[in-house]
């Protein structure tokens, strides 16, 4: 189990990183959403089967437990495929319903999002669901009310947050490594990695940076965090990021295409190598390895 690969990697001293796959389909992307209408999805092929089939398997190749964070759309559709996942020793956690940005929704929406999306991931994997990750890292300083209802939820930890200045998302002061965000409650949220480049802050926790640009960048930004700044890091992909036979979509701005069809071919090879190099683990382990950490610095003053 994962719990024994974290204590034996931590023994040695090594930093366990949060593996994570946010599992949603080609056409539920932010970058299409302007050309694919929602009541289009059921129609079209979703090929999320065949793709999160072979990531268990290049997880089981390497032998790395990761979190697989899923839309309660994608779920309620592919409930054996949901315990497949948990049966091979991965967590299920929620990416929402619809991969509605959270930011778009007040918090009375937000709360019936994620209680159906819950509902939908725990009804199919058999597991309870206590981590949440917002569609495209979209809880930031307009949302105060998104970690309340959270916490009230019952939720454990949340990685919706990415500290960086981004064109879609971003949180730009947030905290780059994890922290409470509501001091009365146990909730962590679990920010998606940046490193530190010349003083500014740049992502490096997956998506379209790790695909496109050179192995050698993650690789440089990962081992700052790890070993320089002693903290783990937070790496994202997507299943149909290691697909280069989906269909191409017509008609989206020239950007998102780009972003979204570059080096899909180099995908699985640069993932087993990432996860060959570095230690990782379960985002619900890691979250209570870091809650543990934030008590113990709390009790301490620096
Ligand atoms: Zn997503």
């Amino acid at each position: 189990m994962n719990a024994i690969t974290l204590d034996r990697a931590a023994e040695r001293g090594a930093i366990v990183n949060g593996l994570s796959v946010d599992v949603e389909a080609w056409f539920q992307v932010g970058a299409f959403e302007s050309v694919i209408e929602r009541d289009e999805w059921s129609c079209l092929d979703d090929r999320v089967t065949r793709n999160v089939e072979a990531i268990l398997d290049l997880f089981d190749e390497v032998g790395a437990k990761a979190t697989f964070f899923t839309l309660g759309w994608i779920a309620h559709r592919h409930a054996s495929l949901l315990r497949r996942i948990a049966a091979r020793g991965h967590e299920l956690a929620s990416h929402g319903w619809d991969h509605q940005r959270v930011f778009r929704m007040d918090r009375v929406s937000f709360g019936a999002d994620i209680e159906r999306a819950q509902k939908a991931i725990e009804d199919a994997g058999g597991q309870r669901v206590t981590g949440y990750r917002a569609p495209s890292f979209s809880i930031d300083q307009r949302t105060p009310w998104a970690f309340m209802e959270l916490a009230e939820r019952g939720y454990h930890y949340s990685s919706s947050v990415a500290p960086v200045a981004h064109d879609h998302y971003g949180w730009a002061d947030a905290p780059r490594f994890a922290f409470k965000p509501l001091p009365w409650t146990d909730l962590v949220e679990l920010p998606v990695t940046t490193a530190l480049l010349a003083g500014k802050r740049v992502a490096a926790g997956g998506g379209g940076f790790f695909r496109v640009l050179p192995y050698a960048f993650s690789r440089w930004a990962i081992r700052q965090v790890n070993r320089r700044e002693h903290r783990p890091a937070i790496f994202y992909f997507h299943p149909w990021e290691i697909d280069p036979g989906q269909p191409r979509v017509a008609g989206a701005p020239l950007k998102s295409r780009l972003r979204h069809y570059t080096k899909l071919e180099h995908m699985a090879p640069k993932l087993r190598q990432l996860i060959r190099e570095f230690e990782w683990g379960r985002m619900d382990v890691l979250a209570h390895r870091e809650a543990v950490r934030l008590e113990r610095e709390a009790r301490i003053p620096a």
